[in-house]
């Protein structure tokens, strides 16, 4: 069982560097992925957000990285931000302390990023408090559903536009499992998301701080 949006009771467990939505202003919403990179899937889905020039944040399971890492390399190219999703894609709740940050350093190796996101959503609080040194954790606002074969492609996309609200962020799956309905909601939900005055950004690297303006022809000199 899962909940489209997230129950109180966990967005209560919060500190200054969990994220469940991205503060900020302007109408802007976020698209992750989550579970990737898998050619089949992930190279369509870039194909995607390049025609509708969409920066999204992928969550990369480190063995996919590794076993592809040609289509990772491709997605940092093409503008899009990578977090960390464990190397095995492990469940907190199954999985001993030690193990978990073990198996989250191994992925840290191939994808350097200093956002998290805990696979299932699964995280205990011994895990939490070691992460937190190292990286912000970056819940989510929106499930879009798309890994469950019971949604129709309708019902996801419904999911999505049901909760347009600035600073969410919307977790699809670049996996297998969830392809053939993603990749019709996806374009779909940003043209209709955009039709009603959003549009799309990363999640920050530091969530929570305004990037200092950056002086270009100071950079240059
Ligand atoms: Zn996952």
């Amino acid at each position: 069982m899962y909940f489209i949006t997230p129950p109180k009771i966990a967005m209560a467990m919060h500190s200054r560097k969990i994220w469940w939505r991205i503060p900020g202003e302007g109408r802007k919403l976020y698209l992750s992925f989550d579970d990737g990179p898998v050619p089949e899937v992930t190279l369509p889905l870039l194909d995607i957000l390049r025609d509708q020039g969409v920066k999204a944040t992928f969550f990369c399971v480190g063995e996919n990285v590794f076993n592809h890492y040609p289509v990772y390399q491709q997605l940092i190219e093409e503008g899009h931000r990578c977090g960390n999703h464990t190397y095995n894609h492990l469940n907190g709740w199954k999985t001993p302390t030690e193990t978990y940050l073990g198996n989250t350093e191994r992925c840290s190796r191939l994808v350097p990023s200093g956002l998290f996101r805990p696979p299932h959503g699964r995280i205990r609080p011994p895990q939490t408090r070691a992460l937190l040194r190292q990286f912000h954790i970056i819940q989510w606002s929106v499930l879009s559903g798309d890994f469950d074969p019971r949604n129709s492609p309708e019902k996801c996309l419904k999911n999505c536009l049901d909760h347009l609200k600035a600073g969410n962020i919307f977790v699809f799956h670049d996996s297998l499992k969830a392809a053939s309905t993603m990749l019709e909601v996806v374009p779909e939900f940003i043209r209709e998301a955009r039709k009603a005055g959003f549009d799309f950004s990363l999640i920050p690297e530091m969530p929570g701080v305004d990037p200092k303006p950056v002086n270009r022809h100071a950079e240059a000199g």
